[in-house]
């Protein structure tokens, strides 16, 4: 079987090319891949016509397939992607006005367990690779034809998985979406978020090349956090908040707070109050989520009223926003993520 070339550094493409080749080349491959976004190696023109046959011997880009593509009234597209073991991912584009934005996957599956997210039900199938996740990026930008100059294209990773459980490859994944001669993001555009694996966000800290953070806060005490995901059983709520505390973030970085609402469980006035408190010392903003309904999720969604006093709350504490829900009538938006046919 053929090798994927997609998710290898620079020094990997150099062994595949085999030894002999100018170090140049390895540059050639590298920047059509990623930066030029090749679909396929015969047309990488850059390379002598010989060395791409002999490379394609054992070797292809090896993007995965689209196996379905659900398009939402919204515009939002939902793609169902199958990798090399046959196993599928979702990934989501959401256009917005002259902006996009791509969910990706960090992993198929997701061991974490939150109750609210369809993902959970899944389990954890596997890791995604660096190229898996990086090839999300590539097919969906090459399909639509994505501009990413001006700050145009934003990379979120909200999709399926726990990123920090899969962190190696994950950074892999972000050092070729921000190298210039890669896919040539800047640090602004690309997210990580996570339901807070402690550990491994002092890890990120540490990380010259690094995605923004986004931290799924999701309620406002020890107690219904625990309730609602489990696996901060382990990752207490104030080892957190002394882990954001510490995370040495970037003259132009803010942490970002995520909010799943849940009617009746954390949306209460009180609840707004507490979280402001929660935050207060820390250089943050807050994204609000109203809660995706699906089968065998056992909430509801709060009624727009409760979510706009909840907001109104927490604004005269820090920066809040809204997140419209995107492609709900394909099963594209946050936690809904399960490869639903
Ligand atoms: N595992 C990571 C990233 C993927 S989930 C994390 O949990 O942060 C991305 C976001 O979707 C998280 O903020 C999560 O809390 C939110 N989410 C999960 N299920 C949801 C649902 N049913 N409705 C709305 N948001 C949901
Ligand atoms: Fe996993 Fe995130 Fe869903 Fe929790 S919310 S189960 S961490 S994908």
């Amino acid at each position: 079987m053929s090798q994927p070339l997609v998710g290898m550094d620079l020094a990997e493409l150099r062994e595949a090319l085999g030894p002999g080749q100018p170090s140049f080349r390895a540059k050639q491959l590298y920047e059509a891949i990623y930066h030029g976004q090749a679909s396929e190696l015969m047309q990488i023109s850059a390379l002598p016509a010989e060395l791409r046959r002999q490379l394609a011997e054992s070797h292809a880009i090896g993007l995965p397939e689209a196996a379905k593509t659900y398009v939402s009234t919204d515009g939002t597209r939902r793609y169902l992607l199958r990798l090399d073991d046959g196993r599928t991912v979702e990934a989501v584009l959401m256009p917005e006005g002259e902006r996009d934005t791509i969910c990706i996957s960090s992993q198929a599956g997701c061991a974490v367990g939150c109750t609210f997210c369809m993902t959970a039900l899944l389990g954890l199938e596997r890791n995604l690779t660096a190229g898996e996740i990086v090839a999300q990026v590539l097919l969906i930008s090459q399909l639509n034809g994505l501009r990413r100059e001006g700050g145009r294209l934003n990379i979120v990773m909200m999709g399926q998985g726990e990123p920090l459980l899969n962190l190696p490859s994950v950074l892999k994944a972000t050092r070729i979406l921000l190298d210039p001669a890669g896919f040539g993001l800047s640090p602004r555009r690309v997210t990580v978020s996570t339901v807070g694996i402690v550990p491994k966000i002092a890890e990120l800290g540490r990380e010259p090349v690094r995605p923004k953070l986004a931290i799924s806060l999701n309620a406002s005490t020890e107690e219904t956090r625990q309730e609602l995901m489990p696996v901060t059983r382990k990752y207490s709520l104030s080892d957190l908040l002394a882990a954001c505390k510490a995370y040495p973030l970037r003259p132009w970085e803010k942490l970002s707070f995520e909010y799943v609402l849940l009617k009746g469980v954390n949306d209460s006035d009180a609840d707004a109050r507490r979280v402001v408190r929660l935050l207060a010392n820390l250089n943050c903003k807050v994204n609000l989520i109203a809660l995706n309904a699906g089968p065998e999720i056992p909430f509801e969604t709060p009624s727009p009223e409760r979510v706009a006093s909840f907001q109104q709350i927490v604004r005269r504490g820090l920066p809040c926003f809204l997140r419209k829900p995107r492609g709900l009538d394909i099963y594209a938006a946050c936690g809904q993520l399960k490869l639903s046919a």
